[in-house]
């Protein structure tokens, strides 16, 4: 099943990820990472049909997807 993960660390809370997925399952959550800002969590997991929008959208790099035992990370910190 795909799947996606988020690093909170180099989250920012820019929201671009939110409207990019076309599954609508990624959403802003209601805590505070380390740096102050509000990150993306997801939502509903088994929705995820592993487009790799997100990740895509992502200015920061925060967001890995995870299909079919394949690891997509678009950079390398
Ligand atoms: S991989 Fe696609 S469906 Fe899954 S969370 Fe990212 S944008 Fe949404
Ligand atoms: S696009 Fe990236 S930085 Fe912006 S909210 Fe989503 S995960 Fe965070």
């Amino acid at each position: 099943m795909p799947g996606i993960l988020i690093n909170k660390t180099y989250c920012k809370g820019c929201e671009l990820c939110v409207r990019a997925c076309p599954m609508q399952i990624i959403a802003m959550s209601k805590e505070l990472n380390e740096k102050g800002y509000f990150c993306a969590i997801l939502q509903e997991p088994t929705k995820c049909i592993g487009c790799r929008i997100c990740a895509i959208t992502c200015p920061d790099a925060a967001i890995e997807v995870h299909t079919h035992g394949t690891q997509f990370a678009l950079f390398k910190y």
